[in-house]
This record gives structure tokens, sequence and C-alpha cells, in this order.
């Protein structure tokens, strides 16, 4: 089976990690530092906070902020469950706002009918590695006293103009699970140019404690003080090594997944009934994922069953993702329910992600179209 994403590791990166594996330190070493500064350069961000996932940085963000309950953050349905989740994490809750149809990027329009007085932050999500519009989400959230955050998890080395993402919003998370850009098995970083934000962020990510261990090491002291409540979201040496390796190679993957959307794109363009999403002009795209929209009419078949046949032609095939507010935890928490979201539903019925990643070879990638093509 030909999989939706997956990882490159190579033997540089095997080299890196056994190297740390050999040194003093497998947690809360120098490697963690040299990630951090790594990842902050490459967006040209002041602070890089590094975390144990994707999720952890999106929970820290929320701590940073100061997000408590009876806060609302604004959110979209179309993206993964901890999105959202990082809002409930801080008894906060998310309010759903819909999609854009072409892009199903978090429209803008639909916001300000959103914003009540409880309202602290908009969290737009980069939707496959596509950058929102965060000039018209900066102009809302500059009006409205509100803090810009960004789900940039599938989004490392997008732009919206000429601006990377990690600086788009007023804090950047990322994932760095096997299928994202770059691998580090588990893990998570925040980019931030706001002192006060990494300064929370850094002890949040150690049960809120004033030091660490290196730092204790380093005085030659054994006191610590525990200032709030945090949680042991430290990412390893081990899997920062992975991440500085990997990081090297991501201009060359980036590259090779827009070479793979524009064979998709072209063949696309010929088959009826199977549209790529639209993409916003002035912006570059990462392709995390390459979303179809499957016009089922034309094609005369379910969705379950074009999910069906590609996969039995061995294309492993995905669906990213079911609205977050149709989980039954947000139902029965929220009350949200079918209608809230009616653009995020419709897409969710005839979208699927193929193959994208940047090992595909072309041979793979063919496959893939020919599977599509003897589909329609
Ligand atoms: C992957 C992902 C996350 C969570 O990242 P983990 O590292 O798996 O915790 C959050 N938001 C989006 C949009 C993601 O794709």
């Amino acid at each position: 089976m030909i999989p939706y994403g997956r990882q490159t590791v190579d033997e540089d990166d095997v080299r890196a990690v056994v190297e740390v594996l050999h040194s003093a330190w497998l947690t809360t070493g120098p490697m963690v530092d040299r990630f951090e500064s790594d990842l902050a350069a490459r967006v040209g961000a002041k602070h890089a906070v590094a975390v144990s996932s994707g999720t952890a940085a999106l929970h820290a963000m929320m701590y940073a902020i100061g997000l408590t309950a009876g806060d609302e953050v604004i959110v979209p349905p179309m993206t993964f469950a901890s999105t959202a989740n990082s809002v409930v994490f801080q008894g906060a809750t998310p309010v759903f706002t819909d999609v854009d149809p072409e892009t199903l990027l978090l429209c803008p329009d639909r916001i300000e009918e959103k914003i009540t007085d409880k309202t602290r932050a908009v969290l737009p999500v980069d939707y496959a590695g596509q950058p929102c519009d965060y000039d018209a989400l900066r102009d809302i959230t500059d009006r409205h006293n509100l803090v810009l955050l960004s789900d940039a998890c599938h989004a490392l080395g997008a732009r919206d103009k000429d601006r990377p993402t990690g600086i788009l919003g007023d804090l950047t998370a990322f994932s760095f699970h096997p299928v994202k850009h770059i691998a580090t098995g588990e893990g998570g970083m925040i980019t931030t140019d706001d002192d006060e934000f990494a300064q929370r962020m850094r002890i949040f990510r150690n049960h809120c404690i004033t030091t660490d261990h290196r730092q204790r090491a380093e005085q030659g002291s054994w006191f610590y003080e525990m200032v709030d409540l945090g949680f042991n979201y430290r990412i390893t040496d081990i899997q920062c090594a992975l991440g500085v390796s990997q990081l090297k190679k991501l201009s060359g993957w980036l590259a090779r997944r827009r070479a793979i959307a524009r064979r998709y794109d072209e063949v696309l363009a010929e088959v009826d009934g199977i549209n790529p999403l639209g993409v916003r002009a002035d912006c570059e795209h990462a392709y995390h994922l390459y979303v179809v929209r499957l016009d089922l009419e034309k094609i005369g078949k379910t969705r379950q069953d074009v999910f069906g046949r590609l996969r039995a032609a061995g294309v492993g095939v995905n669906v990213h993702y079911i609205p977050v507010h149709f989980h039954p935890f947000y139902r029965r928490r929220f009350g949200t329910s079918r209608g809230l979201c009616p653009v995020a539903e419709s897409a969710y019925e005839r979208i699927l992600s193929l193959p994208m990643y940047a090992g595909l070879t072309e041979q793979d990638q063919q496959t893939v179209i020919q599977a599509l093509r003897d589909l329609v």
C-alpha cells in the first residue's frame, strides 16, 4: 500500500541520533537548544520552544496567553481534534467557525459574527499546508484586541506573500509527527517573537518549575520552585538530534512535494469529477496533504466506494478531516451538531487525501494517477 504520508530517514539522521546516545545528555541537553535555534532561524522568529508533540505545542500556546475557564477561542472544524482540544485543556471553549469552500481555510468573513466579549484568540489552521490569509486575520484580531495564534502543523516551509509560517501569528505551533514535513518521532515547537510568552512556555513544559535539570547542574544547586501547574512536555535530545538533521533537508523535500503537487494538478485538469482544492494567490503552499474534492454525481459512485477502490488498487488514500464538532466528545460537552459549519460538513462528504510525501517515487505517483483514471 502506498501510504498518504510517511517520513524520510537516511544514514545521516541515524548517525546524528546515535551520537547523542553516546553523549551526556539524553534530555534537556544542548541538542534541544540547537534544534530550537535552527528552527527559529529557519522561520525568522526570535524564540522557538521545543516540546514533546504538536498537541503539547498548542497547549503551551494556550497557557502562554493565559487562557482560562470562560474564555473562547475561534477555531475551524476542518482540522485534527487537538487544535480544538488545546482550548478545552485550559477549560475554555472552542468556537467552531466555518471555512472557505475553495480552500477549506478558516474564512475571515465568518469570524466577526462569532466574536463575543469572552473571545480571547483566533486559531486558524494552515490546512493541507496552505497558509491562511493572515493580513485579513490580523486586521480582525487587531480591531477586536485578540491574540492571533497559528496552527501550522501542516505548513512548515509555507509562505503567506513573502512571510514564512512561524511569524504569521503571535504564536505558531508545529508538529514533527512522522507524516509531517520533518520527523522527530513525536515532537513539536512553538515560535514567537514575544519574550514573556516564550518564558512561560519554557517553564510550562517542565511542570512550571523555574529551573531545569541542566540549569541546576550548572549552578551546582538543588533548589527549585514550582510556581504554577505545568506538565512534562519535554522533548528529548535524541528526538532533537533527529530534528536538526531532518531540518537540513527541508528545502529539498518541499521542492519535491511541490513537484508532486504540480503533477497531480496537471493530471487532474484532464480528469472529470476529481478536483484539487483551490490555492490562494500570493502564497507558497507547503503541501503536507494533497486534498481532492470528488464530484460524486459526475463519477456516479459514493465516497466510500471510491475510497475502497483506491485502497484495493494499493493507494492508501485518507480523509482529512471529520469535522471536529462531529466527535462525540464535542457533541456531549458543548452540544455541537450538524449544521454548525455547513461548508466544512459538506466538504467532508467529498474530500480525499492522495499520497503526498517527499519520498513518493514517480513510479508510485504513476500508480496513484492510473488508479484515479481507472476510477472515472
Ligand atoms: C498533527 C497535527 C496536530 C498535532 O500534532 P501531534 O504532534 O500529532 O500532537 C495538531 N494540529 C494539526 C493541524 C495537525 O495536523
